[in-house]
């Protein structure tokens, strides 16, 4: 038995002190792209913090994360906090860096605005992925305020780019209010299936996964949760929370209804400690981060 090292994920070894690994955890402390509360530039401390209870297995999906492959802890992702262009290409080679050599990258938040250089990243290794995505929003939106890289838009990026597949791919969680109808029909035209809020008055969670798994067949996946796809009340610290969300029981669910296929990358984005109660918001994100390398540890090798 090993000590752990104070700090990192899940007290997890650092990169440099380790040969090689299989799954790469690191923090992206980004937060210029946002449009409301700012904050999640110190998410990846909180969700580290609230990491400290994990322990090394998994029952539900019987694997020892920690133990089954080489997981560390890559420390932060470099990020221009005043350039969210120059942000974005320093995490999309730090993030390539990490996966180049075939690993798989589980990152920790930072605002949405990441998930686009970290997507061109899984392409470079991996061509275009199936993604799923978690959120109250659509994150498709061309631009605000006239500025193309926001945390509202990495997926229209993504999309123009041709980063991901898009009969493979799915929102999960969308609600609440928009600026227009035509943001639905706009984002229907990218080619998503959309799960929203309200479908999960009529379908259960096994449901969703079936639906998802269908889509998703054998390409490589990359998840990107957003935070506020949980309810306020399951993540009250979050940068734009809207009302009638999942439960982190429920997204656990469909997340870990994933087994077995080829994960290559995820993110938990959008944590904003600053507005938490008694951890709940990095406590739901830790949780998900450690289903996130545990289906790494279920993946085809
Ligand atoms: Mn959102
Ligand atoms: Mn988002």
């Amino acid at each position: 038995m090993v000590a752990g090292v104070a700090g990192t994920f899940a007290r997890l070894p650092r990169i440099e002190d380790v040969p090689r690994h299989d799954v790469a955890v690191a923090g992206i402390p980004f937060d210029a792209g946002v449009t409301y509360r700012p904050g999640a530039r110190f998410g990846p401390s909180a969700i580290r913090e609230a990491s400290r209870l994990l322990r090394p297995y998994h029952p539900r999906l019987d694997v020892m994360p920690f133990r089954d492959q080489q997981v560390v802890d890559a420390g932060d992702l470099p990020c221009n906090p005043f350039d969210i262009a120059a942000a974005s290409e320093e995490i999309e080679a730090a993030a390539y860096a990490l996966i180049r050599d075939g690993a798989r990258l589980v990152s920790l938040g930072g605002d949405h605005t990441v998930a686009y250089p970290l997507l061109r990243a899984m392409h470079r290794v991996h061509g275009p992925v199936a993604l799923v995505h978690f959120d109250a929003h659509l994150d498709t939106w061309d631009t605000y305020f006239d500025a193309p890289l926001t945390h509202g838009t990495p997926f229209r990026r993504a999309a123009e780019e041709g980063l991901f597949l898009p009969g493979a791919s799915a929102h999960v969680g969308i609600r609440g209010s928009l600026y227009d109808p035509d943001d639905l029909t706009a984002d229907a035209a990218l080619g998503f299936t959309v799960v929203h809020c309200a479908d999960l008055e009529h379908l259960t969670v096994t449901d969703v996964v079936r639906r998802l798994r269908a889509r998703i067949g054998d390409a490589p996946l990359y998840l990107s949760v957003d935070i506020d796809v949980l309810d306020p009340a399951h993540a009250p610290a979050t940068g734009t929370p809207e009302a009638g969300g999942l439960t982190s029981r429920e997204l656990l669910g469909i997340v870990r209804g994933m087994k077995g296929l080829n994960l290559v990358g995820a993110d938990v984005v959008e944590v904003s400690p600053a507005y938490d109660h008694a951890d709940i918001t990095s406590v739901a994100a830790a949780n998900l981060a450690y289903e996130f390398v545990s289906l790494c540890a279920k993946a085809p090798r």
